[in-house]
């Protein structure tokens, strides 16, 4: 019996572990890592590194493809003071455009984040009066176009609240069937003022159709603290450990230690995850306690250039970079730690990503000009090298974002 010949060889890639291989593709997997320079059969396809560092291709967990405005010209923001008057300034610019979302900047911002190395993403779609399922129908399309360069999840995410916009329950349920792979949620008392009754809704739809759930949670204080409390217990009821994520979880920076402990340690037993995407001011959940007690943090990036944050940082290196610089973290091992909450952390839970460069996962590899990940993130390098799918990606300059 033969072994067939690989489709690609990447040779001299420094894994962060600092082994120096080779590592041979297979289609759209890892087929096998040797020692650099030992004598192989040749691949149909050959591509020097010289040492380059070399990650699993990056996890951005938290995106809204359907809301960036990068392919359409400067919109200076529209300040509005509370989350409901931007969720009605963001609909009033919806019935404003009929700009189809790849054009609008749902493609600028794939060919973006590939650009920077992200190969897997999770993306949260609106869901409401003014969308209703449209967003979604579009951004199923894109997914179909993307599929051999960018792995997409897709939250159906209810932007209006779900007990305060009637049609939004009947639309997340089809949603669900059209082939988005979670349910999402918003603020049950700040959008919905029903906790119990939104979140019902919610874990009733998810167990429904099989799904997880990712749920947007800004509520802060001892309310947000209680709905976090809720949705750990209706995760344990339902078991859906591993299957659970609150994003933004801004409740947690405002817990005292004894509290934040308490909250972490369930977190961490009842499986659900949280998202940061290590905001600015003091709402950034204290990510270093969280990780120290075993709570499953990941990263992304939220809003882009969009009605609610002119914010354009993209990429999930300057990501990691900009947790290092909010948590001041200085030593090696600390920022390296940080690429987990963009590699093997979004893999686990979600299933987004390679996770890992091993034999049979999929060969997304993203490679760059450093000896290893500290320099990479403080320099907040882009990658000499990105693999989608076993397939190199042609990386002309970065894109113009208009
Ligand atoms: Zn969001």
């Amino acid at each position: 019996m033969t072994t067939p010949l690989p489709d690609l060889r990447l040779n001299g890639a420094r894994l962060a572990d600092g082994r120096l291989l080779s590592i041979d593709i297979a289609g759209d997997q890892v087929a096998a890592l040797r020692p650099n320079g030992e004598d192989a059969p040749e691949a149909r396809r050959s591509i020097e590194l010289g040492g380059a560092l070399v990650l699993p291709g990056l996890t951005d967990g938290h995106v809204h493809l359907d809301k960036t405005l990068l392919g359409v010209p400067w919109r200076p923001h529209q300040a509005a003071a509370s989350i409901r008057a931007r969720i009605e300034a963001e609909k009033d610019y919806r019935r404003s455009t009929r700009t189809p979302l790849a054009e609008q900047g749902a493609e600028a911002l794939l060919e973006a984040a590939l650009r920077r190395g992200t190969t897997s993403l999770r993306t949260h779609v609106d869901i409401d009066d003014v969308a209703k399922l449209d967003n979604l129908t579009q951004l199923l399309t894109l997914r179909e176009r993307w599929a051999d360069r960018m792995q997409i999840q897709i939250v159906a995410f209810p932007q209006s609240g779900i007990l305060s916009c009637a049609p939004a329950a009947a639309y997340l349920d089809e949603a669900l069937r059209m082939g988005a792979d979670l349910i999402g949620g918003l603020d049950p008392v700040g959008i919905d003022g029903d906790r119990d009754g939104h979140l019902a809704i919610v874990f009733a739809l998810a167990e429904k159709h099989g799904r997880g759930i990712d749920i947007h949670l800004h509520d802060g204080g001892s309310e947000g603290l209680d709905e976090i409390d809720d949705i750990i217990a209706r995760t344990r009821a339902g078991g859906l450990g591993g299957q659970v994520t609150i994003s933004h979880a801004f409740a947690l920076a405002d817990a005292d230690e004894r509290h934040l402990d308490a909250t972490a340690d369930a977190l961490r037993e009842s499986g659900v995850a949280i998202l940061s995407s290590i905001p600015g001011g003091d709402r950034c959940p204290p990510i270093p306690r969280l990780r120290a007690r075993g709570v499953e943090v990941f990263f992304g990036s939220d809003n882009i250039r969009d009605c609610w944050n002119p914010s354009t940082v993209i990429g999930m290196v300057d990501r990691a970079m900009l947790g290092a610089y909010r948590f001041g973290l200085r030593r090696d091992e600390d920022i390296a730690a940080l690429l987990d909450h963009v590699t093997t952390i979004p893999s686990r839970i979600c299933g987004l990503g390679a996770g890992e460069i091993r034999p049979g996962a999929r060969a997304d590899i993203v490679a760059f000009e450093a000896p290893h990940a500290p320099q990479v993130i403080v320099e907040r390098q882009l990658p000499s090298l990105i693999v989608s799918r076993g397939k190199p990606q042609e990386l002309a300059a970065p894109p113009v974002l208009k």
